[in-house]
């Protein structure tokens, strides 16, 4: 029995524990809080109530007790009179039957006027000795004969629901002043008081008390009952209305954990309706902070495309990809050509918006799974999946031919900016990302050397190493080519369009590889420039030209040689010397030899340059201006240059049937060539539809594939091919 009262009190316990503490975290419910609150002022006020149904019931009784016993006193009063005239049995059975009707009344007694008992009426049940009335209590009772309240109450002090009343018994009698004189409207008529004896009651109202007691303890028992129901009910509605604040506790949680994601349900209350808009704004600002971040962290500022870091690991992933489902997938590196000059020419913002446009015109070339990155610079990146070799190369080429239809115009001027592409296939074991970037480099760079505009695919040599050459290998390659006169000359003709006859021919330099290929200059001028190689080159071109000349050049058949010179030629004021003396040494006619130099070194040429150039002309010799249209092509700027020749750069004519643009630029080229006395030269001929169109255009000369690849010796006859192009002029006129 104990131990089961034991457990019982202890569930209580841990009830009673459990309304103000969450167990787990050992942090207080703020349901249980509320509350015990509410139980707290609930009691308090219960409390109060009972105190005050207690007292004020005891106050009303009070005084109900002595109303009615004044009531019963003058009752008695008037009963017991008759005793003192007569001894009558009848009045003191009506006295007892009186005092029998109320139980509250415990003992009647009346006395003489001297205080002896006259008449006693006591209860049955409990009697009580009935006393003589003292000296002083006669005394009193005299003294308020013919007051207002003609009575003393006595008792009740310790115990206030029993009492004494002791009240004289008096008769008042008027006066006789004769029967006639009598005025009932004068009734301050002075009376004749008697005293008779004194009546004295004991009271007793414990019986009353019990009873009020008992309901008071009813009305308890039924407010704690209420109070229990209100702590019910109350800890039920609070709950339900604190729900919503549980709701908030989850997404709360997620969203602490980075969730930004999160749904709020909406609450009915204000307050938390107010709380969970201040949290959904939170979340809307953190999740925009973050996507901003994300941007930051995975974009390239200036293009928006996806950047280095972001690309790698686009790249990872599609390495698992192809490693998982056997497939293959390509990553191109792409790098723009002659970038720099727009850069230098126009300044940073028209190289940013040059990239933007090429980063538009990239993202328009790739297919929509494709994925495109700018490594930085003028480098991008593409990865394109599930494709072949042969798939990528068609994707490369149709970037390249956007590209080459891609015309920018800064400043008026109009610039081409083409690009080279190296590609590396991610397939088999080839799948480390790292070594994968390194090969399209790598690729890239070999599209480069191989005379830009162009693709390259990366294929790991038989010994396993790479096939591309670093610039100290190839420094120390044009080195040995100086010392060792390991260079060789190429002469690619230059035909008149209108006779067909080769009358001229561009040098061009080339170094026998190990292997017995040849190396384009593309491959290694960039290097021959980094390590200050390229005037002792141009020398060396100058001196073979010579012997070129003395060798291939007769009187009946002259040959008019193109020789390029760097920039860095002209800075070396030997020069001209140099020219002249060689030229002399073996009987080159200045006249038969045309320089061909950059538009960019002709635009900012300095003095020194300047001086060069007048010097070789005196000679007799001539100049062409190279790669016009690349750099900056400014007309006005071309009238005032002195040039002999306009070379129109090749990537303005090797598509030229498909672009109008082009078309019209040629035509300009040529109409402000002549105008300014300049013969026109286009580059990269390679097709009889060209041929066709540049004669239409007004242009002079040609050079390229179509009209004669470089070779080994200068060719003195007319192509067969530029006679047909000649004889179709003709049959459309
Ligand atoms: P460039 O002066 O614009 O020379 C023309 C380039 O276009 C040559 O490339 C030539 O082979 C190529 N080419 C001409 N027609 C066609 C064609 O129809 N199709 C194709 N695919 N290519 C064609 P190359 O020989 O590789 O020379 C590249 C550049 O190297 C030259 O561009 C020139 O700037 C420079 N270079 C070549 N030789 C010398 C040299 O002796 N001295 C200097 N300073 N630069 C040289
Ligand atoms: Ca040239
Ligand atoms: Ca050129």
């Amino acid at each position: 029995m104990k131990s089961r009262i034991g457990t019982l009190l202890a569930n209580i316990a841990k009830r009673f524990s459990g309304l103000y503490s969450d167990s787990s975290s050992g942090k207080r419910a703020l349901v249980h809080e509320i509350l015990s609150i509410q139980v707290f002022s609930a009691t308090l006020v219960g409390f109060l109530a009972i105190a005050s149904l207690y007292w004020g019931g005891q106050w009303i009784l009070q005084d109900n007790y002595s109303r009615w016993a004044l009531q019963w006193t003058d009752q008695l009063n008037e009963l017991g009179s008759p005793l003192y005239l007569a001894e009558d049995q009848e009045i003191r059975i009506s006295l007892d039957n009186f005092v029998s009707r109320y139980p509250e009344i415990d003992q009647v007694v009346y006395y003489a006027n001297d205080g002896s008992v006259l008449h006693a009426v006591d209860t049955e049940d409990d009697p009580d000795p009935v006393k003589v009335l003292s000296e002083d209590q006669l005394r009193d009772a005299i003294a308020v004969v013919g007051a207002n309240e003609p009575y003393l109450m006595t008792g009740g002090f310790l115990d206030p629901r029993q009492f004494n009343i002791l009240a004289p018994v008096w008769v008042e009698s008027i006066p006789d002043d004769g029967l006639f004189g009598f005025d009932p409207i004068n009734t301050e008529i002075e009376t004749k008081t008697e005293l008779l004896g004194f009546v004295n009651m004991k009271l007793d109202f414990v019986m009353f008390h019990d009873r009020l007691l008992s309901n008071i303890r009813t009305a308890v028992f039924i407010l704690l009952g209420l109070l229990l129901l209100f702590a019910i009910y109350g800890r039920y509605a609070l709950r339900k209305a604190l729900a919503s604040f549980a709701d908030l506790q989850l997404p709360i949680q997620e969203l602490a954990k980075g969730n930004l994601d999160v749904k709020f349900e909406p609450s009915q209350h204000r307050e938390i309706s107010d709380i969970v808009e201040a949290l959904e704004t939170t979340a809307t600002a953190l999740s925009e902070r973050d996507a901003q971040l994300r941007e930051l962290a995975n974009h390239d500022s200036l293009t928006g495309l996806y950047n280095r870091r972001r690309f790698v690991e686009v790249l990872r992933s599609e390495v698992l990809e192809v490693m998982c489902k056997n497939r293959s997938s390509a990553l191109f590196f792409i790098d723009l050509d002659q970038f720099k000059y727009i850069n230098d020419a126009c300044g940073h913002a028209a190289g940013d918006r040059l990239i933007r446009k090429v980063a538009d015109e990239l993202q328009r070339s790739i297919g929509r799974d494709d994925v495109i990155a700018r490594f930085g610079g003028d480098e991008f990146a593409v990865l394109v999946r599930s494709v072949d070799v042969a798939g990528a190369r068609a994707a490369a080429e149709t970037i390249l031919k956007n590209m080459r239809r891609m015309a920018h115009i800064e400043e008026e001027q109009l610039f081409h900016v083409h690009c080279s592409i190296g590609i590396t296939m991610l397939s088999g074991t080839n799948l480390h990302h790292d070594e994968l970037i390194n090969q399209a480099d790598i690729a890239c760079r070999e599209a480069k050397s191989a005379g830009r505009n162009r693709l390259s695919i990366f294929r790991l040599k038989k010994d396993g190493s790479k096939s591309a050459t670093s610039d100290v290998s190839w420094m120390n390659c044009l080195r040995d080519a100086l010392d060792n006169d390991k260079f060789e000359i190429r002469f690619q003709p230059i035909n008149e369009i209108d006779s067909g006859e080769t009358t001229h021919h561009e040098l061009l330099i080339r170094i026998m590889g190990e292997d017995g290929k040849l190396i384009s200059p593309d491959a290694f001028l960039p290097s021959a420039v980094r390590f200050g190689l390229m005037t002792e080159i141009d020398f060396w071109m100058i001196r073979h030209a010579a012997v070129a000349y003395a060798k291939y050049s007769t009187p009946e058949n002259r040959l008019q040689f193109s020789i390029n010179l760097s920039a860095n030629a002209f800075e070396n004021d030997d020069l001209t010397g140099y020219v002249q003396d060689t030229f002399e040494q073996h009987g080159v006619v200045a006249s038969d030899i045309v320089f061909e130099i950059t538009e960019s070194l002709a635009v900012r040429r300095p003095l020194q340059v300047d001086r060069q150039i007048a010097t070789l002309r005196d000679l007799g010799c001539k100049f062409a201006l190279d790669d016009f249209g690349t750099g900056y092509s400014s007309f006005s700027y071309l009238q005032k240059l002195q040039f002999d020749y306009i070379k129109i750069d090749g990537t303005f004519v090797q598509d030229l049937p498909n672009n109008p643009v082009d078309q019209k630029m040629i035509r300009l080229i040529a109409e402000v060539g002549r105008e300014a006395g300049m013969r026109t030269i286009a580059e990269y001929v390679r097709n009889v539809e060209t041929l066709e169109l540049l004669t239409e255009l007004g242009v002079d000369m040609v050079q390229g594939f179509f009209v004669g690849r470089p070779t080994k010796v200068p060719k003195t006859k007319a192509t067969p091919i530029s006679l047909t192009a000649r004889r179709q002029r003709l049959s459309r006129k």
